[in-house]
């Protein structure tokens, strides 16, 4: 057996997103010794694809905005089951975390009096996203990553080494979270896995581990994820001991590519609809009017005159119903096209052409004007696109201290997408971005305090390593097997077929039925080749996360018995203000995967303060009320 590779840290960050990058230099910044490791290229994560921009209360371009409009819209998107404390942390810090990127060397868009530009975006009462044209996830990774560097070359002047208290390590997969084998459950000591090129396995030791690996769209068929969206945190969180919540929530994303079908999925920025873009069925009719929910009445014009009107006047007229939270939009998407409404290839139109001049879209729109033009030879500067839903982000993910990030497990730590409250049901597009900031920010405040408080470091126990390699290798050591690309496809069909956007118990109770089954011929999963880049092996154990957390998917949505943002239940349509005030929350142990309900904390009365009691009335039971 070759000798293991060994690396010792103080703060280990998997992943390298915003969420990844701003704890990083947190906890460098705190002092510690700190490790990025990444599964692709260091600048390669969703982070790098985010278009439309991120959400800050700045009050740039309408002075009204406050942190507190901010908090009531993010509890509205995700129609309260928010863990309240994370939205108000988000509200309140997001405007110094956006200014503090411009110390960094972001470079925004500018108002025309030269203050950062804002632009309206579903769900968002005043235009509040920071925005690089529809480029902004790059300028942030771009900037963070210059924020390393900078870091890095203050430790070469006082050490002589670059990499002294900062270093990544890049196409580097970790497919074990390591403890040190303590009685009490135990505190994490390490990470297990492999480069992706050698396959060469490596042990990092470290009495701190930050999560910060994003989503897990890659589950299903249709989605705006990219390859590295497997879940791996999610499952390491869970293997470890700790929990997630709110696992039933999934934002399908309402308008994806949908033709040709090799980009299906593919993003279309909500953006195209802030800046004015309007959705048509196939009989030319902008169908949103149909679909203002009850809840959302008062916010909405019900008229295409007045929504039109809103674009050049925004005091004086309510908003166009395409700018609805994303779940909405999405499910009346999904109702048009069903009702044989739709476009020729399954999706409706998203026209921004008769909106704004080819020129202005070109500014504002440009990765999307170039995105239609080399895949679907449409020019969106005349042309409508063809969209609909597509997998995009998970509301859910690992349950965590809203102040420090730490999870149920001593020495873990998530942030970003991996981590589960802040949005509650619903994500409201931009609040990713800023809740990787912030949130980021203080996982590595968090880890680095917890360090720092140790009295001696957890050892890590060697008999957790020996069964992290063989549970890696296992795919090479059976014969006869399927192989992992065939059970991919099945999962990715599966969920999107059975716990997509509309769910029914049948339908999810088939899909747990199917998981069972996938889960048991996985155990006999067959790669060829060795260790050397190997995409086969590498999806192997991809798969053993994606099938362990689609089960938690599928348990929490068969339980949750309600429609509720990210997840509408067909034999369940509406809303019930009991279950808002219940948490489901995914554990594993020797049983497997098991989903319980838990109460959620009530909202503190100086925050409930904030909202008209007529709206708390559409979301709290006559008890709370009272
Ligand atoms: P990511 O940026 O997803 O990074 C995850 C990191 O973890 C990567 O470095 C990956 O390599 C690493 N990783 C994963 N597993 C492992 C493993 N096992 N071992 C080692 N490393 C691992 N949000 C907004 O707020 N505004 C927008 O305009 C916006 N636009 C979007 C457009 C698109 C096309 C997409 C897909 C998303 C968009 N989002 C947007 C959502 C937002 O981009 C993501 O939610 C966010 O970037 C997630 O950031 P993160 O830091 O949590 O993780």
């Amino acid at each position: 057996m070759p000798e293991l590779e060994r690396h010792s840290f103080d703060v280990l960050v998997i992943g390298a997103g915003g969420a990844g990058l701003r704890a990083a230099i947190e906890a460098r910044e705190h002092g510690m010794r700190t490790a990025v490791l990444c599964k692709s290229l260091f600048g390669k994560a969703h982070t790098v694809m985010a278009e439309g921009g991120i959400a800050a209360a700045m009050g740039n371009v309408n002075s009204s905005d406050s942190w507190q409009v901010h908090f009531r819209d993010t509890m509205r998107g995700g129609k309260f089951l928010n863990n309240w404390r994370m939205a108000e942390l988000h509200a309140q810090e997001a405007p110094q975390r956006v200014w503090e990127l411009e110390t960094y060397g972001a470079l925004f868009d500018r108002t025309k009096d030269g203050r950062i530009s804002q632009r309206n975006f579903g769900g968002h009462e005043y235009p509040r996203l920071a925005h690089v044209g529809d480029r902004t996830g790059l300028e942030l990774i771009r900037t963070l990553q210059q924020k390393i560097v900078s870091l890095q070359q203050e430790d070469f002047k006082e050490f002589g080494n670059y990499e002294e208290r900062l270093r990544v390590f890049q196409e580097f997969t970790v497919t074990d979270l390591v403890k040190d084998g303590a009685e009490n459950g135990g505190s994490i000591a390490g990470a297990f896995g492999y480069w992706r090129e050698s396959g060469r396995f490596v042990l990092f030791e470290a009495p701190a581990v930050i999560l910060a690996t994003g989503g897990i769209g890659k589950s299903f068929k249709v989605t705006s994820n990219s390859w590295e969206y497997t879940g791996d945190g999610h499952a390491l969180a869970l293997r470890a001991g700790a929990s997630l919540i709110n696992m039933e929530f999934i934002q399908f994303h309402p308008t994806g590519m949908v033709w040709p079908p090799s980009v299906k999925g593919i993003l279309v920025t909500e953006s195209v609809r802030g800046d004015g873009g309007v959705l048509r069925n196939s009989d030319g009719k902008r169908f949103m009017f149909d679909y203002i929910p009850e809840v959302f009445k008062d916010k909405y014009a019900d008229n295409e005159e007045e929504g039109d009107r809103w674009y050049t006047d925004q005091a004086n007229n309510r908003r166009p119903p395409e700018l609805l939270p994303r779940d909405e939009v999405a499910r009346a998407i999904n109702s048009e096209v069903k009702a044989g409404r739709g476009s020729p290839h399954g999706g409706v139109f998203l026209d921004v052409s008769t909106r704004l001049p080819a020129e202005e879209i070109r500014k504002r729109l440009p990765s999307m004007h170039h995105q239609f033009k080399e895949l679907a030879d449409v020019d969106i500067t005349a042309q409508p696109m063809e969209v609909g839903p597509t997998c995009h982000y998970v509301m859910g993910g690992v349950e965590v201290d809203p102040d420090t990030g730490s999870s149920s497990v001593a020495g873990l730590y998530a942030a970003g997408e991996v981590s589960g409250g802040m949005h509650g049901s619903n994500r409201l597009g931009g609040n990713s971005l800023s809740d990787l900031l912030v949130f980021g920010r203080r996982a590595g405040a968090g880890a680095a305090e917890y360090v720092r408080a140790l009295e001696s470091r957890p050892a890590v126990s060697e008999d957790t390593v020996t069964e992290a390699r063989a549970t890696a290798l296992k795919p090479f050591q059976q014969e006869g097997g399927e192989n992992p690309y065939t059970l991919h496809m099945e999962l990715q069909q599966s969920m999107n077929d059975l716990v997509g956007i509309i769910r029914r118990q049948a339908e999810m109770e088939e899909a747990l039925q199917r998981l069972e089954k996938l889960k048991e011929r996985a155990q006999s999963l067959t790669v060829e080749g060795h260790q050397q880049f190997n995409p086969g092996w590498h999806l192997a154990l991809d798969l053993r996360n994606m099938l362990l957390v689609s089960e938690c998917v599928a348990k929490a949505a068969l339980l949750r018995t309600e429609s509720r943002g990210g997840h509408t239940r067909d034999d369940h349509p509406s809303m019930d203000a009991e279950w808002r005030r219940k948490l489901l929350v995914c554990n594993v142990d020797e049983n497997g995967v098991r989903v319980e309900e838990k109460p959620q904390i009530p909202i503190r009365s100086d925050l409930l303060d904030l909202f008209d009691r007529t709206e708390l009335e559409k979301y709290l039971t006559s008890e709370e009320l009272s």
